[in-house]
């Protein structure tokens, strides 16, 4: 029994009291009883009670403006209350039974006024199933979720098939909690899935994102995506990561374009990258399948298909509903990341690549460049493999040379005085004093500078 005072935060305990002062039972369930019972730190606390949503509602209603917490009905109608407690947010959910899902996505209705156990029996796999009464316990597991997490085994509760028919987002939540726990799938949950993926297509894409997410953010996403491509979920999900099977690469490569994402993908989680870069590093070569040309000597070739990748990549994430800014930070990174540094590369060609890149994404851009090199071979890239490029990027920027047009000597008010107009022309000009001062940094003087503005000034005017 590894669950005991010790490790339940004083927090929890003191919002238990709460319950119990109030001639309420209060159950800790779900996530944190089962990163417990795995001798894992719980990261958040979902309660479980008889009271009613209203009455957890008047419970933590607050009294005088001086009682530290307070309560949101999120979900009232389901049974849903979250209380804020000390940088906590507790999500109380009132026992309940679920019926009638006619729809395969939620309850027709919710039933209140059940057992703890009959709560446990809605959810979808034993190892959730499990519930902890506070303040002290005793367990109750109806299921012997304690020992398939032991055993690190994910079971439904009850019929795999027909738990699914509930609600098509829980073929998703299993491969998810695969890569996520490390944990394997039971035969009969995993043979369940080819029979739901059509459920699931009905899913909102909000939910799906969110195990997308927390599937990415594993240690070793690529377990879920190769549950996924065996039970026809990627298909269904992300059919241009499954159009990737079976396209073999030229030269260097020892994988085809499916395995070398995964790998990518995997890499950038073992370097804890942001999820940008797993991002990049999984959607990278989507677009090699529609470059894919043979050229005379038989060589496979996928001239520009970082493009293709980028434009694959931003309808994947428009679909599923990303925000912007995540979604431009993919597909820069993606749209970028096949520089080939010489050292025979001039310091003007080093500061282009920095304008280009952008200095702030140098690094996550340096991540995805060691994560396709590690997927190319399999093999750990050697240690200096980008060194020499990001000594000579260090050296340029130590050197403090104009990389963009607010490092000019000139601004767009000055240029009037060699009689710019402002506007577009204007713009047009500033981007061609910056690349000339990135060509010949010593051009950056407001006397050279206005002197080239007013030629180019003069060209434009005359033609
Ligand atoms: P994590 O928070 O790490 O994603 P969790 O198990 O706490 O894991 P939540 O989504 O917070 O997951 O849900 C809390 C509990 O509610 C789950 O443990 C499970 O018992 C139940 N649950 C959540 N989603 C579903 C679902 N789609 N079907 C059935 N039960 C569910
Ligand atoms: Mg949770």
């Amino acid at each position: 029994m590894l669950i005991g005072k010790g490790n339940i935060h004083p927090a929890v305990q003191e919002i238990a009291s709460i319950f119990s002062n109030a001639g309420k039972q209060v159950y800790l369930v779900g996530g944190a009883v089962r990163d417990l019972l795995r001798g894992q730190k719980a990261k958040d606390w979902d309660l479980a009670t008889d009271a009613l949503p209203d009455e957890v509602m008047a419970l933590f209603r607050p009294k005088g403006g001086k009682t530290p917490y307070f309560a949101v009905p999120t979900g009232i109608k389901h049974g849903t209350v979250t209380v804020y407690f000390r940088n906590f947010a507790f999500e109380v959910t009132t026992f309940r039974a679920e019926k009638g899902y006619s729809d395969g996505r939620r309850p027709d209705y919710v039933e209140f006024g059940v057992s703890i156990t009959e709560d446990l029996s809605r959810r979808d796999f034993t190892m959730n199933a499990v519930a902890y009464k506070l303040p002290s316990g005793p367990l109750t597991d109806p299921f012997n979720g304690e020992g398939d997490i032991k055993a690190r085994l994910i079971r439904s509760v009850g019929n795999p098939a027909e738990r699914f028919a509930e609600d098509g987002l829980r073929p998703l939540r299993a491969v998810r909690f695969a890569s996520q726990l490390d944990f394997k799938v039971d035969d009969a949950v995993l043979e369940a899935i080819p029979g739901a993926v059509s459920l699931t297509a009905r899913v909102a894409p909000e939910r799906i994102r969110d195990e997308l997410d927390k599937i990415i953010a594993s240690p070793k996403p690529s377990a879920a995506f190769l549950l996924m491509e065996k039970t026809g979920l990627l298909e269904l999900i992300l059919p241009e990561l499954a159009l990737c099977r079976g396209i073999e690469q030229k030269g260097l490569h020892r994988f085809d374009v499916l395995d070398h994402s995964l790998l990518a993908c995997d890499f950038a989680a073992r370097e804890k990258a942001s999820p940008e870069v797993r991002m990049a590093a999984l959607y990278h070569d989507t677009g090699k399948r529609l470059t894919c040309k043979i050229d005379e000597s038989g060589v496979r070739t996928f001239y520009q298909h970082e493009r293709e990748s980028s434009r694959l990549a931003r309808e994947i994430m428009l679909r599923f509903r990303y925000p912007n800014a995540v979604m431009d930070k993919v597909c820069h990174l993606i749209e970028e990341h096949m520089f080939h540094y010489e050292e025979n590369w001039t310091d003007a060609a080093v500061r282009r690549f920095i304008i280009r890149a952008g200095e702030d994404s140098l690094p996550d851009l340096y991540r995805m460049r060691m994560a396709d090199a590690y997927a190319t071979s399999g093999l750990e890239p050697p240690q200096d493999y980008l060194l020499p490029l990001v000594k000579r990027v260090e050296k340029v920027l130590a050197a403090g040379r104009a990389l963009s047009l607010k490092d000019l000597a000139v601004s767009g008010y000055d240029l009037k005085e060699v009689r710019v107009k402002p506007g577009k022309q204007m713009g047009i000009i500033l981007k061609e004093l910056l690349e000339a001062v990135v060509e010949d940094p010593s051009l950056n003087t407001r006397e050279k500078l206005l002197e080239i503005a007013g030629k180019i000034n003069e060209r434009y005017s005359s033609g």
